[in-house]
């Protein structure tokens, strides 16, 4: 089934993002929290994958067993940036063959620490060239996501020109957007009236990460240029060496988040996992309850 047929059906989708796991123990945890987070009945379940397709085999392998294992409808990530025309279409092909109809399509980013990183002569530059390729190749049978940035991307933080850039990816065949994390709402719906104004017409789904680790949120802020509120920077700061404190304030945040995102009308939530299933069922209980 393709995802943008669950849109418009009166109910939210929530949604989980997980990786593949590099360790044995790191598997066990992941086998543990799919099967605590499937009791939540999520609407899809998508699998992240490698920089510069670091995780190619191990991707394709866990968002097939997401789907045919665990009978979650799975999406599988892809990013352009380190492959070729040939080398993609091979990788899409398999995934097709092992029935996903869903990709979630990336540019993706040069490996971390590889400065003289030079991609291959026919990788796609911009995630709209991907997201152009597999349209041509597959026409409406698979549904395509891509990914938006409420602050703007780090490498263009003129917001008009990086909206632009969405409105040419969306144009080349994308069915819905889901969004980097945030932490003020603001951020989020002036990003979907924006888009709006852009003539981007396809559901936006907000990503949430609850926050359980403050350097874990340092770092991946750090990367993806999403700010912390001061007022929740302080309260981590007090909070740091308790991790049950930090997971508390970090749950009361994304639940508060959440309510107000889909009182405001957002179509659902796609929670960031990290492979972790306590807080996304801490909030996603607190969210059922309500609706
Ligand atoms: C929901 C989500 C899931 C993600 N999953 C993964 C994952 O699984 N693996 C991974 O490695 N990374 C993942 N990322 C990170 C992503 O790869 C990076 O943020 C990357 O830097 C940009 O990817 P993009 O698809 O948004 O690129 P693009 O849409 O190509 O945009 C990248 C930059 O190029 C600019 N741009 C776009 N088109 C043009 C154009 N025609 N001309 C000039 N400039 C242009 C944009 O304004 C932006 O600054 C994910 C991000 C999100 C939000």
């Amino acid at each position: 089934m393709k995802i943008s047929e669950l849109f418009g059906k009166g109910h939210p989708l929530f949604s989980f993002e997980v990786y593949p796991p590099k360790t044995e123990a790191g598997a066990a945890t992941l086998q543990r929290t799919l099967a605590e987070l499937t009791d939540l009945a999520p609407a899809f379940v998508s699998v992240t994958y490698g920089a510069a397709g670091s995780t190619r085999d191990r991707t394709v392998e866990l968002v097939s067993r997401v789907q045919h294992e665990h009978g979650l409808l799975a999406m599988a990530h892809l990013t352009g940036i380190a492959s070729g025309r040939a080398e993609m279409a091979a990788l899409v092909a398999r995934l097709v063959d092992a029935g996903i109809e869903n990709l979630i399509l990336l540019r993706g980013d040069p490996p971390a620490g590889v400065d003289n990183f030079v991609p291959p002569a026919d990788s796609f530059a911009h995630a709209s060239d991907l997201v152009a390729f597999i349209r041509q190749r597959y026409g409406d049978r698979l549904c395509l996501a891509g990914a938006g940035y409420p602050e703007g991307h780090p490498q263009c933080r003129d917001l008009a020109l990086d909206m632009q850039h969405l409105a040419t990816k969306v144009r080349a065949g994308v069915d819905f957007i889901i969004t980097q994390i945030f932490f003020n709402n603001r951020f989020y719906f002036d990003f979907v009236a924006r888009a709006r104004a852009a003539g981007i017409t396809v559901p936006i789904i907000p990503g949430i990460m609850p926050i359980t680790d403050v350097a874990q949120i340092q770092r991946m802020t750090k990367m993806c240029g999403a700010s912390v509120p001061a007022v929740l920077r302080a309260e981590l700061e007090r909070r740091r060496s308790d991790a049950v404190a930090v997971t508390q304030l970090g749950v009361a945040q994304a639940t508060a988040q959440c309510v107000d995102l889909l009182l405001g009308g957002a179509p659902g939530v796609h929670f960031y996992t990290l492979n972790q299933s306590p807080a996304t069922r801490m909030i996603l209980t607190v969210l059922k309850a309500r609706l």
